[in-house]
């Protein structure tokens, strides 16, 4: 980490009008919301397939709502950060066109970013599977403290589902598109707080290298595409994007 690759990165947003970021788990670490992977990571307590895949969760609804009633109390309760912060300015400041994340959190929202493609849905939604109806998900953690698993309000039925996407279940696909279409038009890709492992999701900044955009990579640990990268930063996102933030005003 040194300041050269600072003011490399930097000189990079500040010459972007379209750019891109990409963020994982990582971006939300310093508000609370345990990453999957890597340290303190949640796939070191849970096994991931019976916590989160489609058919586990079709079968025994109320072992998911279990554990999600203990991660619910921490991450609706979850603030943005300095990181989540900084992208929205970078957004205001001209430079970045749209956040693909990857999180389920919706903190990039909740700091001003205007532009966020879910791929993998949204935590704050609950919808039921079998009459489609929808609230919020705070509304469902009030119930889980008497009620497991929770029923749906409007049938009465026992499969009420987050809209975040389950092992096993398809990626939205107008989000999929649009995340792709902005990786192919994008002048840079940012990448913030993924481990890039989790596919078809880290296409998207691989594809955005493929067509010659500067990828900037700010992660704590190294991800498969580092080797592709102009820059990687190792650290932590609530330090470095807000030096990035204001390195890139004082830039132009
Ligand atoms: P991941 O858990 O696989 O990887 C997170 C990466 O962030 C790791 O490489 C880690 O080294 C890095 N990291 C941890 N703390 C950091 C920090 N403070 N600053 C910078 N980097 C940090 O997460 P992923 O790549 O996003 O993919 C896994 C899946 O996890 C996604 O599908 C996502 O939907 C889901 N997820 C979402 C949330 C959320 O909504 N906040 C939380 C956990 C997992
Ligand atoms: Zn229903």
């Amino acid at each position: 980490m040194t300041d050269s690759n600072f003011d490399r990165a930097a000189e990079l947003i500040a010459k972007a009008s379209r750019g891109v970021a990409f963020t994982g788990a990582g971006v939300s670490a310093e508000s609370g919301i345990p990453t999957f992977r890597g340290e303190g990571g949640l796939w070191r307590k849970y096994d991931p397939i019976k916590v989160a895949s489609i058919e586990s969760f079709l079968a025994d609804p109320s072992s998911y709502w279990s554990i999600a009633r203990e991660r619910g109390r921490e991450s609706l309760a979850a603030e943005p950060n300095a990181a989540h912060r900084a992208l929205a300015a970078m957004e205001s400041a001209g430079h970045l066109a749209a956040v693909v994340t990857q999180n389920t959190d919706g903190l990039h929202a909740a700091a001003g970013s205007s532009r966020v493609i879910e791929l993998h849905g949204s935590g704050r939604r609950v919808r039921c599977l079998d009459c489609g109806a929808e609230e919020s998900r705070a509304d469902v953690q009030e119930r889980l403290e008497v009620e497991l698993p929770p029923h749906c309000r409007t049938c009465g039925g026992s499969h009420i589902k987050p809209t975040v996407v389950f092992f096993g279940e398809a990626m939205p696909v107008a989000a999929t598109e649009a995340a792709f279409e902005l990786a192919r038009a994008c002048d840079l890709m940012l990448v913030v707080g993924s481990s890039l492992v989790v596919y078809p999701a880290a296409d998207v900044p691989a594809t955005a290298a493929e067509r010659g955009a500067p990828l900037v990579i700010v992660n704590a640990e190294p991800t498969p595409l580092d080797d592709q990268a102009a820059v990687v930063i190792h650290g932590r996102a609530g330090e470095v994007l807000p030096k990035l933030a204001e390195l890139a005003s004082s830039a132009v």
